[in-house]
């Protein structure tokens, strides 16, 4: 993600499109605070008027009350409009904040693959907030202090030509010096939030694996890490400040400039005659009341470029490829036929620039049965899963499922027929009930005691404090690896599956358990169809249909009673690999 993504769309563009919903109300605030300025210059007026009557002895209630108002209403109408604008620019946060949520959970898993999620979450969090300032100070500063510049220079125009081209002369002078320094704004802008994003890489690399780094006595080199990304930020950050305040004095400079130059130029013009002393002072406070129009458009140039370098990014989160935008499919009803599966000559890598993983892949698994994949680690055996998933597309052949390609299914139709417990399947945070209930929100009460039941997590349950409410923590933290495989295990079982895929999903079992979860698997398999990648002997020994695989072909397909006296890596396997149905990693 370090890398610049092709730019689709300009930065301007895509903020356009976030603010466009909100643009009568962005109007609305705009025009209130000019409102509330014009309020502002009316008081003077009015006070001359008092100062006049006092002068003459005549009462000045009216002016008093006048001008109460005046203040009143200019307060109210100043604080309307900061409230009204500021609450736009949240809205537009918030649009952009959703927009992006909604867009990173459709990631394909292979822009994942790529990507830092830490760096991603600083875009969604902290480069959204950056727009805040955009769209208020930027996009309203643009629009008041530009039209404010140009009715000024109007009026200046009126009083004399001369002097506004010597005026406009120094204004493009000026221009062209902020022109240079406005990139170096932007790079700066640029690098301190991708120095946000890598920070947010490294925390959550180091939050997600805190064990690890304790044990490893690795806090202080994290630390370290992070230290120096938050430096860099800190560094970036302030060389655009330096830059932001470069332009902003530039601008005041070249109000300064003006005036001397108007001075002495309309000095000449007042000595051959050419205009009067009342016009050159005139034209000279014109000169002042640039000031204020002026630095209002800079200040808006320099934050649009912290604005723009965030847009950026934001924008190139939005152009890593995406699966498309599908309502959720229902889940297939109880009397859902069981699925069929088939490779066809699959030929997959991970990304182009890797090797092959999947050399020519062929087999075909009927609805009904458990079929096991086995095979050496790295023989390509979780890929097959990811692939049926469609996690992935395969570069040459054809992976069917009731003989249709995956690719004419619907993406979540093709999900919501597949139960799938990855391998090291993760539990996510909040309860366990919001764990089993992940795939399926709609299960009744009952089918999760019958699940909780079938998976052997009933004494779990009856151990845990507040039973299925009680929360499991990041990660599933509070579980241990054996009682993780079996949550994962209920979640799958409750969508009621077509396909279920169990990818080494009872390695942490002990021996009690993993003898009752291939009982439960058995019985799946009667009206469902399971693939398992298995680990013991003994679920070997029970499939329908066995496919050795070694690196990233299909070496033989058969029972075990079949491939024993058939096939001498498979031999080798069953004698030496799969653990004994004894074998109990499981801790309590
Ligand atoms: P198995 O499950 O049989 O152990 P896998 O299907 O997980 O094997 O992996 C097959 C090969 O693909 C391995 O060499 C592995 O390093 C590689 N691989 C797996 N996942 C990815 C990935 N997301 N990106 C790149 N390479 C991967
Ligand atoms: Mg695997």
């Amino acid at each position: 993600m370090s890398r610049p993504a092709p730019r689709t769309t300009p930065p301007w563009r895509l903020l356009l499109g976030y603010v466009r919903p909100h643009r009568r109300t962005l109007l609305a605030g705009a025009l209130l605070s000019l409102l509330a300025g014009a309020v502002g210059l009316v008081l003077p007026l009015v006070a001359r008027e008092l100062i006049a009557d006092l002068s003459d002895d005549r009462p000045i209630g009216g002016e008093l009350a006048l001008m109460t108002g005046l203040v009143v209403l200019d307060a109210v109408l100043g604080g309307v409009a900061s409230y009204v604008l500021r609450r736009t620019a949240e809205s537009v946060v918030l649009g952009a904040r959703k927009a992006l949520s909604s867009y990173l959970l459709r990631l394909r898993i292979t822009a994942v693959d790529r990507t830092e999620p830490g760096d991603l979450m600083a875009r969604i969090t902290s480069d959204t907030t950056l727009l805040r300032e955009v769209t208020t100070d930027s996009l309203v500063g643009l629009g008041t202090g530009g039209l404010t510049l140009v009715a000024t220079l109007v009026v200046m125009g009126f009083v004399d030509g001369v002097l506004l081209a010597v005026t406009l002369g120094v204004v493009v002078f000026t221009a062209l010096v902020i022109g240079l320094i406005v990139p170096r704004i932007n790079r700066a802008s640029r690098r301190a939030q991708d120095a946000v994003g890598v920070m947010g890489a490294s925390l959550e690399r180091v939050l997600g694996a805190l064990r690890t780094v304790k044990a490893s006595g690795a806090e202080h080199r994290e630390e370290k890490t992070l230290h120096s990304a938050a430096e860099e930020s800190w560094r970036q950050s302030v060389r655009a400040a330096m830059w932001s305040a470069a332009a902003g004095n530039t601008a005041g400079l070249a109000i300064q400039v003006a005036f001397i130059t108007v001075l002495a130029v309309g000095g000449a013009r007042v000595a051959t005659g050419a205009i009067d002393i009342g016009t050159l002072v005139a034209f000279l406070l014109f000169v002042f009341y640039l000031m204020s129009p002026i630095q209002q458009l800079v200040g808006a140039i320099a934050q649009y470029q912290t604005g723009s370098a965030a847009l950026t990014r934001i924008q190139e989160a939005l152009s890593l490829p995406a699966e498309p935008t599908s309502r959720p499919a229902p889940l297939p009803g109880a009397d859902a036929e069981p699925a069929s599966v088939a490779f066809t000559d699959v030929r997959f890598r991970y990304a182009a620039d890797l090797p092959f993983v999947h050399h020519g892949v062929t087999f075909t698994v009927p609805a009904r049965g458990m079929t096991a994949f086995v095979g050496p680690s790295g023989a390509g055996k979780t890929t097959v899963f990811s692939l049926i998933e469609r996690f992935y597309d395969p570069e040459e052949g054809v992976v069917t499922l009731d003989v249709r390609p995956l690719a004419d299914w619907d993406l979540p139709e093709l999900r919501s027929a597949i139960g799938y417990v990855e391998q090291d399947a993760p539990v996510l945070s909040g309860s366990l009930l919001d764990n089993l209930l992940l795939g399926n929100p709609d299960a009744d009460d009952d089918a999760v005691r019958r699940v909780v039941k079938t998976t052997r997590l009933d004494g779990l349950v009856a151990r845990l404090p507040q039973g299925l409410e009680t929360l499991v923590g990041h990660r599933g933290t509070k579980l241990s690896g054996g009682e993780r495989q079996r949550v994962a295990i209920a979640r799958a079982l409750l969508r009621r599956p077509r396909l279920l895929m169990l990818d080494e999903a009872t390695s942490q079992l002990d021996a009690v358990n993993e003898a009752a979860l291939r009982d439960t698997v058995a019985d799946v398999a009667r009206s469902t169809t399971v693939l398992v990648v298995a680990h013991r002997l003994s679920t070997v020994t029970m499939a329908d249909r066995i496919v050795v695989m070694e690196a990233g072909r299909v070496r033989a397909v058969g029972t075990h009673r079949e491939l024993v006296g058939a096939d001498p890596l498979y031999a080798e396997l069953a004698a030496t690999q799969f653990l004994a149905a004894d074998d109990s990693p499981e801790q309590p």
